[in-house]
């Protein structure tokens, strides 16, 4: 590993320690085979003035809640050492009071919660102290003979202490097994199973001395346990399979998730070994990535959602054997999954909680597979995993404040989704928490959009072969599919029947038509096994009253409704309820060209701004407004909804 300290931007922290600290802080959240998501902790112990002019010594110790790799000064609490030292020395104490102890001896009420091995850091009689989940000293240590391969890497300039729970039994073991220790002669200490610290009176050096210790367990494994190159590719996705895997995984989590494969051909070749299904049931890299994934991972077999149930089954059975009788049930869903020869599987509600498990499936999967080149993973046993899973700081940092968002880990799919209508409704749904595939014909439609929560697709929908890989593509990027708005479509220019051009005619009807059927065939088999499944369908005013001129338009979206009642009717018995917008007028839209919308008022006698507002209300309809009524439609609010037409036209003399 290499050290990331530059001379250059050192000096100008100047000899302001909290800078220091932030800065190598900082250096180690770079590098995420030291910390993942939030792991590992830093602190300094400095000497500042308090409000009456006295000098008190202080520890700022990173705070609950803040990323090493993104963390400013804000982020680190101050507590006073003396009341940490004297915490220190108490025979016991539970880790709420000590919490609550560690907020009171805050100098300022306001900072993040102190870590909960702020009393660890404070004993350490060194300024700075640096702690990371090093994944190679951790692989080691989740080896048969990890202590002495660790010994025999380090020898007596490192102190090893076996596991214990984080918290204040950790700190009072540290307190107790380096009394009397000649602190100068160590540069770090181990945990085994969860990691390393290092310690210095300089910022440099602590940092230093981590990379150092940690690029002898790299050197160590990368002549024993080599990483292999990985060859493989993945086998073929059943994708049916993979919505329905989601679908009971939702079930068994009781919210919906997304389901994402990592397909790169290491987690393939890790997923495609014989003994996949046993060495990946051992255990966690590290107790706290229980939170994260739970103790193991789900292995996937021919019967997928029964590989849901034999797993929630066995969580129950693992809850059972450890539970001390106060405890309730967490939900027994899998957070990842290992699809034999298809590769690794994460389930979150969120893009983000997405990709948090997959970097540390990711971590877990390589350190497992070098463990067992140098004689065999060996974990922590379950009793410990649980005692982590169920303590109550460890569950405080999963519960978020705020309400959750009425689509969180659901999946949309937006046709005509560049501009207008569609692309408003896309904006709607992202902020109701979907995830969505966007199509469209138009190329820019690939960047429209925030990548983590949409998938945008170029996509000509008049191509039933384009439609079905847009579908799939849906299918395998967020695991299933639960939203349909069948929006795209085309205002040709006024044509009267006379005069009709066949091509005009044909256009109108294989885009306003053929082609929200054949999304339908390809989606519904999907959408039946998706989360209380709905279809919006964007069919328009000219329906209930048509205009002269517009006959291949309204024709086409007559029988676009007449398709939409009757897959009402063919769909409620799955739950799948499908509903019509008939919107007017929405003037922030691609069909709506100056040229359409002069000949569209002149047909009325109008100028182009009473054309505009030539409604009941005299309100400009916007794309918004249908774009917030057909996320509705897809929601709660219209669950006992199905088969129905709604207009948003601001009211409609012909209609109303
Ligand atoms: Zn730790």
């Amino acid at each position: 590993m290499k050290s990331l300290w530059d001379e250059q931007q050192a000096a100008e922290l100047g000899d302001d320690l909290l800078a220091v600290r932030v800065y190598t802080s900082r250096l180690l959240g770079r590098e995420p085979s030291l910390v993942l998501h939030g792991g590992g902790n830093t602190s300094v112990k400095a000497r500042v003035e308090n409000l009456f002019g006295e000098a008190e010594s202080v520890l700022y110790v990173k705070g609950s809640g803040w990323d090493l790799a993104s963390i400013e000064k804000p982020g680190f609490a101050p507590v006073r050492l003396d009341v940490l030292h004297k915490m220190a020395r108490l025979e016991s104490l539970n880790d709420s009071d000590m919490v609550n102890a560690q907020r009171a001896a805050m100098l300022d009420p306001n900072a993040p919660n102190p870590s909960v091995e702020a009393i660890l850091h404070a004993i350490i009689p060194f300024a700075f102290v640096d702690h990371t989940h090093a994944d190679a000293v951790v692989t080691i240590s989740n080896t048969a003979d990890g202590e002495a391969r660790l010994r025999e890497i380090y020898g007596d300039d490192v102190l090893i202490l076996p596991y214990i729970m984080p918290g204040f039994i950790l700190a009072r073991q540290v307190y107790e097994k380096t009394a009397g220790i000649d602190w100068s002669k160590l540069t770090g200490i181990v945990l085994m199973h969860h990691g390393l610290f290092t310690f210095a009176d300089d910022g440099q050096e602590s940092y230093e001395n981590m990379i150092d210790l940690v690029s002898k367990a790299e050197a160590f494994l990368n002549e024993r346990a080599p990483v292999k190159p990985a060859t493989s590719t993945s086998a073929s996705i059943n994708l049916k399979q993979l919505a329905a895997m989601r679908r009971c995984v939702s079930a068994a989590r009781g919210v919906p998730v997304l389901a994402q494969l990592d397909s790169e051909a290491d987690a393939v070749d890790f997923s495609a070994r014989p003994d996949v299904a046993e060495i990946a049931c051992r255990g966690p890299l590290t107790p706290d990535h229980v939170i994260r994934t739970k103790r193991i991972a789900m292995i996937v077999g021919d019967d997928a959602e029964a590989s849901v149930s034999a797993f929630s089954e066995d969580y129950h059975s693992y809850f059972k054997r450890n539970h001390n009788g106060a405890l309730t049930c967490l939900d027994p869903a899998p957070r990842w999954g290992l699809w034999p020869r298809r590769g690794a599987l994460s389930f979150g509600t969120t893009p983000g909680e997405c990709r948090i498990i997959a970097d540390i499936s990711r971590h877990t999967m390589q350190a497992i597979a070098r463990a067992e080149a140098l004689g065999g993973w060996k974990t922590l046993p379950e009793t410990d995993i649980f005692e982590l899973e169920y303590w109550e700081l460890e569950q405080a940092k999963l519960k978020k404040g705020g309400t959750v968002p009425e689509f969180q880990g659901k999946i949309a799919l937006v046709t005509g989704a560049a501009s207008g209508i569609g692309a408003a409704c896309v904006e709607s749904l992202l902020a109701r928490g979907a995830v969505v595939a966007a199509l469209d014909i138009n190329a820019a439609i690939t960047t429209r959009f925030p990548a983590a929560s949409v998938l945008g697709i170029v996509c000509d929908m008049t191509d039933p072969d384009a439609i079905r890989r847009a579908v799939e593509a849906c299918i395998h990027r967020f695991g299933g599919l639960d939203i349909i708005v069948s929006n795209a479509g085309v205002f040709p220019a006024s044509n009267r029947i006379e005069q009709m051009d066949a091509d005009l005619w044909q256009q109108s009807m294989l885009l306003n038509l053929t082609s929200h059927q054949r999304l339908m065939q390809e989606t519904i088999p999907y959408l039946k096994l998706g989360i209380d499944p709905a279809m919006v369908i964007i069919a328009s005013k000219n329906v209930p009253a048509p205009g002269p001129g517009a006959a291949a338009y309204s024709a086409a979206k007559a029988g676009l409704t007449q398709l939409a009642r009757v897959a009402a009717l063919e769909l409620g018995g799955d739950g799948i309820r499908v509903n019509v917008l008939h919107p007017n007028a929405v003037f922030d839209t691609a069909i709506w060209t100056d040229e359409v919308l002069q000949k569209r008022a002149a047909s009325y006698g109008l100028s182009v701004q009473d054309y505009k507002t030539n409604n009941v209300l005299k309100r400009e309809v916007r794309s918004t407004h249908v774009a917030e009524l057909a996320s509705a439609m897809a929601g709660n609010v219209f669950a006992c909804t199905t088969g129905a037409q709604l207009p948003v036209d601001g009211g409609n003399e012909r209609v109303v």
